[in-house]
């Protein structure tokens, strides 16, 4: 397939003035420089191969400083002294930045990560704006409790007085992936920074651009030195390097179940305390009864947005076989529309996956499910100029116990199954060691939300697949992860529970 790339080039002065300044920093102590060794590494337009940045790589010594600066931050006045109230307005005037640049930021993270701008100023870049609404809420609203005791307290007419505090769990490392990387970036900083704790954020080595602009609009919004330090580089060395230092309380992490794993152990150590959103395999399940009008334009959104690089994607679709044929039909047919293109270019539906690596991982799937039985009813090809892009594929004829059904692909690839009786469909639907997301297709009521209670996982759809919002809790059942962000649970992660009692 050949895929012309038209616009490459960004419209707003934000993003090519962005674009333009030299080489990209870290951002240590409330101050931009180069990293201790003066290395650096390049960051590309997977649609069009050209080099956007230079970014700093950081090492292990600007770790240890972006965690000392943040240990110092935590206490000093400029945070600590901030009233609730006045911490709110910060992460509002966070989020009014954002919105004010949301078309720069659109730019910048398709260019750097391939998505369709669509997507990143309609979806993303909005959505990253209202975490930061939602938790400037909440500043004002992190309460203890006082708490009435049962065991007497023995010397004559003396009571125990009991209340608890709510306070931040202290230097946090955020690592984010590069699928989302402004949205997955938000959902950390927004109720880390309610919660009072400061930060050291490391983006996605492939996607570092918001992060970074992200930072300059922090700073601009008056965020104390120190509270957010962004160090850009690798996961094997940065990521290494935050994970096991001993001075990092919490870690929020969104990545592969494989990382995350790694995270666990090197937490270890000192014991942090970790919140982790991890792989998913999504099902869908579609009952004979759903509107079929809905569901193959909503499954089709649900697995092939953003390319598929979604952790919630279902790329696991279970289909009554009464309709099966009719939504592997529906399926291609949507699939066969959909545009590829360059994500700036405004006609793109799908821009490219996010390098060559990952749509040779995706062509790797592809091959061996062929080589093993599966049936392609649409796409199933790499394309373009360098090999980034890949066709929504739609197959068939997947068994169980084929790679491609048990791993996340995280490309636009969606094996559809029929199934006989509802039982059938659960099984099928839980049988993987992931349980992140699901979504029910069906105009039944009742048992729309009897599947939604049988399936194993965090999230449950409706007749719809991926709506999110900052007020519902996201976090993955099974291997797909541990806690939940978003959400009044989304803060607890970032807090600690002190209890104080007293004799009075
Ligand atoms: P994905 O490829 O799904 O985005 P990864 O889990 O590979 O997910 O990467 C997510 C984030 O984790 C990135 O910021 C990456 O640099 C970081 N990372 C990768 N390996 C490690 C590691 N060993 N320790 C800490 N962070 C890591």
């Amino acid at each position: 397939m050949t895929i012309a790339i038209n616009t490459i080039e960004p419209r707003t002065d934000g993003a090519k003035a962005f674009l333009a300044r030299a080489a990209k920093q870290i951002l240590i102590d409330g101050r931009w420089r180069d990293a201790s060794g003066g290395a650096r590494f390049e960051t590309f337009d997977p649609a069009s191969g050209r080099k956007l940045a230079d970014l700093a790589e950081a090492t292990a010594a600007d770790v240890d400083e972006a965690v000392a600066s943040a240990r110092k931050a935590l206490t000093g006045a400029a945070w600590l002294g901030l009233t609730p109230s006045a911490r709110g307005k910060l992460l509002w005037k966070i989020a009014d930045l954002i919105d004010a640049h949301v078309e720069e930021l659109a730019e910048l993270e398709t260019l750097d990560q391939g998505k369709s701008y669509r997507t990143g100023r309609f979806g993303e870049i909005p959505a990253s704006a209202e975490q930061f609404r939602y938790y400037a809420g909440y500043c004002t609203k992190i309460l203890g409790t006082t708490i009435p005791t049962s065991i007497a307290y023995q010397p004559e007419g003396k009571q125990i007085f009991a209340y608890t505090v709510r306070e931040p769990i202290g230097v946090v490392a955020a690592i984010t992936p590069w699928n989302s990387p402004m949205l997955m970036a938000a959902m950390k900083l927004a109720p880390a920074l309610a919660a009072g704790c400061t930060l050291v954020l490391k983006p996605a080595e492939e996607t570092s651009l918001t992060a970074l602009r992200l930072g300059e609009l922090m700073l601009e919004a008056g965020l104390p030195a120190g509270v957010v330090n962004i160090v850009t580089g690798f996961g094997e060395t940065v990521g290494a390097a935050l994970t096991a230092h001993p001075d990092v309380d919490k870690i929020g992490f969104t990545g592969s179940t494989e990382v995350g794993k790694l995270i666990v152990k090197a937490a270890a150590g000192n014991l942090k305390k970790l919140t982790l959103e991890l792989g998913g395999k999504s099902p869908a399940i579609v009952m004979p009864d759903a509107d079929m009008a809905l569901a193959v334009p909503g499954i089709a959104r649900g697995i092939f947005s953003n390319s598929g690089q979604v952790c919630v994607a279902g790329s696991r679709v279970y289909a009554h076989r009464s309709i099966c044929d009719q939504l592997v039909e529906g399926l291609a047919n949507s699939a066969g529309k959909l545009v590829l293109g360059h994500g700036l270019d405004e006609k793109t539906d799908l821009g490219p996956l996010v390098n060559r690596k990952q749509a040779d991982r995706v062509a790797g799937f592809i091959a061996e499910g062929r080589s093993e039985g599966a049936e392609i009813a649409s796409g199933g090809a790499q394309a373009g100029e360098f090999g980034t892009f890949f066709e929504p594929t739609v197959v068939t004829g997947v068994r169980p116990d084929m790679r491609m059904m048990r791993e996340e692909i995280f490309g636009p690839v969606v094996a559809v199954t029929p199934f006989d009786d509802v039982e059938e469909a659960i099984a099928f639907a839980n049988d993987t060691d992931y349980g992140l997301a699901g979504s029910v297709w069906t105009q039944d009521l009742s048992s729309a939300h009897r599947l939604a209670g049988r399936i194993r996982s965090g999230t449950v759809w409706i007749n719809c697949h991926s709506y999110f919002s900052p007020e519902l809790p996201k976090g993955g059942h099974k291997q797909s992860g541990w806690g939940y962000e978003n959400g009044a649970q989304g803060l607890d992660n970032y807090l600690e529970t002190k209890t104080v009692c007293s004799v009075i």
